[in-house]
């Protein structure tokens, strides 16, 4: 059964105290995984955690910034002694405040590069050293369609890290391939997150009417693709992508969609 090679694998979760990172720790917590959610605030890490554990599955929390490479050695460090080594890490944690070039201040420019882009290389360098001792390490990166694929006006900044994590994500795979270390990436379309929910309805609602499937994604859609690329049956699998988004990508046009 697919996901049954997650059980007793010990999976590190950036960004997993709410939104996708939460959907993704619960998918692989579901599945018998020991799991550290990862997050700045501790107390939410904590408590998403514990959301995990009074369900019967295996999860801690734990406060590191994806930003330092000091933190991201502790967390990985953590997770070995916690739960006998890093066999999957999920690279998640992003930021993407919105605001367009004219009015970015090149400190905003900054700090979305540095959580969402040199927080995957950072997260992705502490964990090396532990996820060659797993045999199967997996890394999962969360990408977006917004950047690889299509564009929003006050996303050039989130736009450039999502598009440059795939760019790091194709040479990283194959640093990483005589390991046996597997380097993919989920690109989610409009997820139902709190994150998202901040943008307001407005956005959200016009977001709906653009998907085919006529609705947002929920973050366990993405925690499944992330499954996949962390299972034993992905292990042939690397440098790839998985669009999960409802079709969004697809229409050529307003009127393609109410042809439909
Ligand atoms: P979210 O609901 O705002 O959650 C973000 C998570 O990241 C929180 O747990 C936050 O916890 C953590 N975080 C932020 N900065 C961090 C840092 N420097 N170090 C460690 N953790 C940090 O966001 P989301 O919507 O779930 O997005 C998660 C990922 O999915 C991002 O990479 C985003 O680009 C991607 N994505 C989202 C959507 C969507 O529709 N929501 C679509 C495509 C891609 P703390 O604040 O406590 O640190």
């Amino acid at each position: 059964m697919l996901g049954q090679s997650i059980q007793g694998k010990s999976v590190i979760v950036t960004g997993a105290s709410k939104g996708i990172g939460k959907g993704i720790a619960r998918v692989f917590a579901r599945h018998g995984a020991k799991v550290l959610v990862v997050g700045r605030d501790l107390k939410s890490a904590e408590a998403t955690a514990k959301d995990f554990t009074d369900a019967g599955w295996i999860a801690s929390g734990f406060s590191a910034d994806v930003t330092k490479l000091g933190d991201m050695e502790k967390m990985a460090k953590t997770a070995a002694e916690r739960h006998g080594g890093v066999d999957v890490l999920c690279a998640n944690a992003g930021v993407f405040p919105q605001v367009k070039i004219e009015d970015m201040s090149p400190e905003t420019w900054d700090e979305v590069q540095a959580t969402n882009l040199k927080g995957t290389f950072l997260s992705v360098k502490a964990c090396i050293p532990f996820l060659k001792k797993s045999g199967e390490g997996r890394i999962v990166i969360t990408s977006s369609i917004t950047g690889p694929v299509t564009g929003f006006p006050g996303w050039t900044h989130y736009g450039a890290t999502k598009a440059g994590q795939l760019g790091f994500m194709r040479t990283a795979c194959m640093e990483v391939a005589k390991y046996g270390i597997t380097v993919n990436a989920v690109l989610p379309g409009n997820v139902m997150t709190e994150g998202l929910i901040e943008l307001g309805e407005d956005y959200m609602k016009g977001m709906a009417a653009a998907v085919p499937m006529g609705k947002l994604g929920n973050v366990e859609d993405i925690g499944h693709a992330a499954l996949f690329l962390a299972s034993r049956e992905a292990g042939y699998i690397t440098g790839q992508t998985i669009i999960v988004d409802g079709g969004q990508i697809l229409p050529e046009s307003q009127d393609a969609l109410s042809q439909m």
